[in-house]
């Protein structure tokens, strides 16, 4: 009918993971185009825009991926941040050993506030590999234990990133 065919799918994703592992360039690479190497602790917005094909549906899907404006501790992000998001990344960097092992509490505390989404584990920086401080290994280990697909990235050279987001999209459609 007309009035489905009218209907756009829009899903709000959150993009969560410690400081400075890339989540802000990572939703402006996406939906923008656009890195820059200085750090800024926020972009000013709530979220950015950006239509997703996902191939394998056949279907366009608005996602709406949110940014923390810079509270990065786990209790400091609102319930408002997290109300109503549908999927998940969760981030974490090559040289920040903390990053990774935070991984597991940013999974409970989504869970805890939008219950059992689609998410997907995510280590940005690959072009840094030489100073890593995670391996290959354990973040597959840690991937597989939490029953998460895992990308490496490279938000910098514009690497896999897009590919994050069709994924959610996917898992997102493929829910209803
Ligand atoms: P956020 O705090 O998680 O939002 O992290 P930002 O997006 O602000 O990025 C933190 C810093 O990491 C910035 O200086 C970015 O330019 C840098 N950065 C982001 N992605 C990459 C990447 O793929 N490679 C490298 N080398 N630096 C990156
Ligand atoms: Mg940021």
């Amino acid at each position: 009918s007309m009035q489905e065919e009218d209907f756009e799918r829009e899903v709000k994703v959150v993009v969560v993971g410690n400081g400075c592992v890339g989540k802000t360039s990572m939703i402006r690479q996406f939906c923008k185009g656009v890195y820059a190497n200085e750090y800024k602790k926020t972009i000013g917005v709530d979220f950015l825009e950006k239509l997703q094909f996902v191939r394998g549906l056949d279907e366009e899907v608005k996602m709406m991926l949110w940014d923390t404006a810079g509270q990065e501790q786990f209790h400091a992000l609102t319930r408002a941040y997290y109300r109503g998001a549908r999927a998940a990344a969760l981030c974490f960097s090559t040289i920040d050993r903390d990053s990774f092992e935070a991984i597991r509490t940013w999974k409970e505390k989504v869970e805890e506030e939008c219950g059992q989404i689609p998410m997907v584990l995510v280590q940005n920086k690959v072009d840094l590999l030489e100073n890593a401080v995670v391996s290959r290994q354990e973040a597959e280990d840690l991937a597989t234990e939490l029953g998460l697909r895992f990308y490496r990235i490279c938000v910098k050279e514009n690497l896999y990133v897009a590919d994050v987001f069709e994924y959610l999209a996917e898992m997102y459609l493929q829910k209803d």
